[in-house]
């Protein structure tokens, strides 16, 4: 077991947003260098729509290659994010089958584009055994590992908790990761989103302590930290299970957890990545710049390092 206080301590930060793809995923990646950011997070495809049958074209791949280079950002530090309406959860077959599929074409372009993960939601099981959910989730992660060789991860990504969403309490993300075949295990983890842990009901605000001890509870039901970090602000109160996000300081959660984030060893080492709002009309395909709200959300958190450096 490492040393809770110090393993970590060190290890420098990593931080950016999600950026917007408008004119094509390299893009994303350019305004992300633009911003000064050493991370980012996007979409390959349409997040509405399952995408279990779009391959990634050779020349898309090249340009993101090829945009890539032209910065310093480690693509093992970039994250893609998974369609929104994939479903692993589900009892559905049908909509499993889908999802599942779904998964493993994403985990093909991400791997295609050498990122170092996918995050996904996990989905909802509306009703029936919350283990036979879990355990949904983790043969579609693992049928998707088998299909794509390669180093990309694949993350589950905890959950806001609404309309029975699986993945909102460590005892989920634990069983979903736990029920990974061991062949597989390294390619599987979990990152935690800071809005959905509040909306899902974690008490993450009342003091440093109890920040820690919810850190905690998913390190020790996880059997590792987290491998990424979501930094959102929450426009719904603790427990409401609304999935809003807001602009760090401005929503229910406020700014000292993030500074309470920061201070722990499991925010160095790993993406931090805002997905807070864009200013209206910034994130237009002729405009290469950064979005102007990512930019002071960066140097908001920049000052909060340099005070724990
Ligand atoms: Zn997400
Ligand atoms: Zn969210």
């Amino acid at each position: 077991m490492p040393n809770r206080t110090t393993a970590g301590a060190g290890r420098r930060y990593i931080v950016g947003a999600h950026a917007s793809d408008a004119g094509g995923i390299h893009t994303a990646v350019l305004r992300a260098a633009a911003g000064g950011m050493d991370a980012l997070q996007l979409f390959t495809a349409i997040p509405t729509y399952y995408g279990d049958k779009s391959s990634i074209r050779g020349e898309r791949v090249e340009r993101f290659r090829t945009a890539l280079a032209s910065t310093r950002i480690d693509p093992a530090n970039i994250v893609v994010h998974a369609a929104y309406v994939l479903n692993t959860a589900t009892a559905d077959e049908q909509k499993w089958g889908r999802s599942a599929a779904g998964l493993a074409k994403e985990l093909e372009r991400s791997s295609a584009l050498g990122v170092g993960a996918v995050c996904f939601h996990p989905g909802a099981a509306l009703g029936g055994d919350p283990e036979a959910a879990t355990a949904r989730v983790a043969r579609a992660m693992s049928q998707a590992l088998e299909k794509v060789s390669g180093s990309t991860r694949l993350l589950v990504e905890n959950t806001a908790g609404a309309g029975l969403t699986v993945g909102r309490t460590a005892h989920e993300v634990g069983s979903i990761l736990a029920d990974i075949p061991a062949t597989l295990r390294e390619r599987a983890g979990y990152g935690l989103d800071t809005c959905h842990l509040f909306a899902a009901g974690h008490d993450i605000v009342s003091s440093a302590d109890a920040l820690r001890a919810a850190l905690d509870a998913f390190e020790d039901a996880c059997g590792e930290p987290p491998s990424f970090f979501h930094l959102n602000d929450s426009e719904g109160a603790q427990g409401s299970n609304r999935d809003r996000h807001a602009l760090l300081g401005q929503g229910k959660i406020g700014i000292e957890p993030f500074r309470w984030l920061l201070a722990d060893r499991r925010a160095r080492g790993v993406p931090l990545i805002l997905e807070t709002p864009h200013r209206e009309g910034s994130d237009a395909e002729d405009n290469l710049a950064p979005d102007p709200n990512d930019v002071e959300m960066l140097q908001l958190l920049r000052g909060m390092m340099l005070s724990n450096a």
